[in-house]
Order: C-alpha cells, then sequence, then structure tokens
C-alpha cells in the first residue's frame, strides 16, 4: 500500500458486470472463419439437426461456411434412437459422409446382469453405425446410481466388461468428468468462475451433495489406468488445461489417452506459449470438439490455433475475465488436431479424401 496513493478510490467502483474497458491495443488482426484445413469435430452436439433432411441441409450449410467436413455426434445415442438417426444421414446424399454418431451406454442400475446387457446394446449399437461410446455425461462420477443406491464409481470393476468391449470392437471412449475445479470451490471474490457460479445455481457441488473434484479425478484416471487397452479421448483437456503439466503427465503415464478441447478455450489461449509446447508434444493424442453447437463461436478456435493475434476477446464473458492470445500452431500439427487423430483412433470415420 503506497500512502496516500492507494486509497479508496474517488469515483463509485463499476459492478463485475458493468466494468467493459475497451482495449486502446493496437495490434494484428485477423480473423479466421474457416479453418485452414478440414475439421473433424469430435464433440458434436448438433441439436435437433440430425432428424429430417432440411435440418440436415442447413446442418451442411453451417459445417460448409466453416470448413468442418465432418460432425461425430456425441449424444450418448442407443437403440432406436440411434438407428433413426443413422438412417436419415445416410438417405442424405450429401451428408451421409459428414456425420457419424457415437453410442451411449446406460449406467444406471448397475448389479448383476447389467454387464451382458450393456455390451450386447453395444454390439446392437455398433451393428447399426455407431463408431465409438460417447459422451459418456459428467453425471457418470457425479451422481448416477447402482442398483444397491450408492453412487457408481467411474472405477467401478462391475464395468470392466464393457471397457474390454470398446477394446475389442477398436471403439474409442469419449467421457467427460467432472467440471472445472472452480466449480467445487467457494464463491467468493477470488473464484476465478464467481460470475457464472452466480449466474448458474446448477454448476456448484457444495461437498455435502457430491463428490469432490479431486475424488473424481482419482477414480477416472484409475479408470485409465486399469484399461490400457482402451482408447480414451477425455472431454475438455480432462479439465487440465488451466495445468498443463498435470495433463502432460497422465498423457505421457498413458498412452491409450487422447484429449479434446471443447469448452477449454480461454484456458488454452492465456498461456499461448506454454499451451503451444503442450500441442507440439502431444500432436498424436489431441483432437479438435467444440461441444454446445453455436457455428458462430468456432472462428475463435481457428483463430487460436492458426494465429499468432494478441490480447482478443473469447466468446463468453462468464468463464473468462481474461483474454485469448493466438498459439501459432504448425501446419502439421493442425491437420492433426484438425481431423488426422481423430481418423486414426476411429476406424469408422471415412477414412478417404483428406489432405496428406
Ligand atoms: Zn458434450
Amino acid at each position: 500500500m503506497r500512502p496516500n496513493n492507494c486509497q479508496a478510490p474517488e469515483l463509485q467502483a463499476p459492478s463485475i458486470l458493468d466494468y467493459r474497458p475497451r482495449s486502446t491495443l493496437v495490434a494484428p488482426t485477423h480473423r479466421v472463419p474457416r479453418a485452414k484445413y478440414p475439421v473433424i469435430d469430435f464433440h458434436g452436439h448438433p441439436r435437433d439437426l440430425l432428424g429430417s433432411a432440411d435440418a440436415l441441409a442447413g446442418l451442411g450449410r453451417s459445417l460448409d461456411s466453416l470448413n468442418i467436413r465432418l460432425m461425430v455426434a456425441a449424444n450418448n445415442m442407443s437403440g432406436e434412437n440411434l438407428k433413426r438417426t443413422v438412417a436419415a444421414v445416410s438417405a442424405s446424399p450429401a451428408m451421409r459422409d459428414r456425420v457419424r454418431v457415437l453410442a451411449g451406454i446406460d449406467f444406471r442400475n448397475v448389479g448383476p446382469g447389467w454387464a451382458e446387457k450393456a455390451v450386447a446394446q453395444l454390439e446392437a449399437d455398433v451393428a447399426a453405425g455407431a463408431v465409438g461410446v460417447g459422451e459418456i455425461s459428467k453425471s457418470f462420477g457425479l451422481t448416477i446410481t447402482r442398483a444397491d443406491g450408492t453412487r457408481l464409481r467411474i472405477d467401478d470393476p462391475a464395468l470392466d466388461p464393457v471397457w474390454n468391449a470398446c477394446a475389442r470392437l477398436r471403439l474409442p471412449v469419449f467421457i467427460h468428468t467432472a467440471d472445472p475445479q472452480e466449480f467445487w470451490q467457494p464463491i467468493d471474490y477470488t473464484n476465478e468462475r464467481w460470475l457464472e457460479l452466480a449466474l448458474f445455481p446448477g454448476r456448484r457441488y457444495p461437498p455435502e451433495r457430491f463428490p469432490a473434484f479431486e475424488q473424481l479425478m482419482t477414480e477416472r484416471d484409475n479408470l485409465l489406468r486399469r484399461n490400457p487397452r482402451t482408447t480414451f479421448v477425455i472431454a475438455h483437456m480432462g479439465w487440465h488445461a488451466n495445468d498443463l503439466g498435470r495433463l502432460g503427465k497422465l498423457m505421457a503415464e498413458l498412452p491409450n489417452v487422447h484429449t479434446e478441447v471443447g469448452a477449454v478455450l480461454y484456458d488454452i489461449a492465456r498461456q499461448p506459449r506454454a499451451a503451444r509446447d503442450f500441442f507440439v508434444r502431444f500432436q498424436d493424442r489431441i483432437l479438435f470438439g467444440k461441444d454446445s453447437f453455436q457455428p458462430e463461436e468456432y472462428p475463435y478456435y481457428w483463430r487460436v490455433f492458426e494465429t499468432r493475434d494478441d490480447y482478443f476477446d473469447y466468446y463468453r464473458g462468464y468463464h473468462a475475465f481474461w483474454k485469448l492470445y493466438g498459439i501459432d500452431l504448425p501446419d502439421a500439427v493442425l491437420k492433426k488436431v484438425y481431423y488426422a487423430n481423430a481418423l486414426r483412433i476411429t476406424a469408422g470415420l471415412p477414412q478417404t479424401g483428406w489432405p496428406r
């Protein structure tokens, strides 16, 4: 504190909602409306755009404008729902090679007989066209219970037959565990996600009602470690994009683990040098994915990955109170992240016609 210098402001301080300073920084600006190479969105939630020929055509126009060639619908579909969706996609000459679906697993009521049923349903879903499993939702670990009423742990051995089946069928398992760690912290003025937590009560995980963040991470890591033959893609960079050292340690230890960048752009882009190093180091195991389907948001990803722009806005103010920086990935790394890694780990994707 400097005497007579750091006293309380003379003017009334603005609220967190009102303070929107205009940046005076003048710096090169490169908008990237279309990705430099064709993209696979491995974390697609195309809402209701898969159900009819018209809706699919609309989805195709959105994807074209962004240079997304293929969307993997990670909507946890199974049974009739999955068959209906695959049939609608197959019936569209323009879209039949531009959408693939993942199969959902129903983790409710695990108990005697559950695994046999789950594996049989998975095999049926694969026969119907599923190319992987997912998105396993965050409720797995947080809230889903076993038949006996206890919480289903992510590393429950009763699930092993399903993970073995995924290895045998060569299906990547796309799994979302937990949420940003701040959602477990007290909602005080040091919490990075204060505004988001204030806006969305459902994102708070008070300890008396939910397992701890670290408990979920431990269970997830046990799962990944115990099933080395199963290929996992941990969504949202495993919620460790804010701690790339931790994520790097996990991925270095476990070669069956891949990761995906959906909805954590703010963490990648606030550490452009460390993030670039991380992407180069793990260039064979990072997949592009967006999560929520908002076509106008994708270009922020392209700009972060493809440019060295400084200090530009993110698309969602309540996620991050900071600016983004481009990480300027080399072309060879961009191609892997945009499509080549997804193609390699997912045999059921259309494999031809991609840039070499
Ligand atoms: Zn998702």
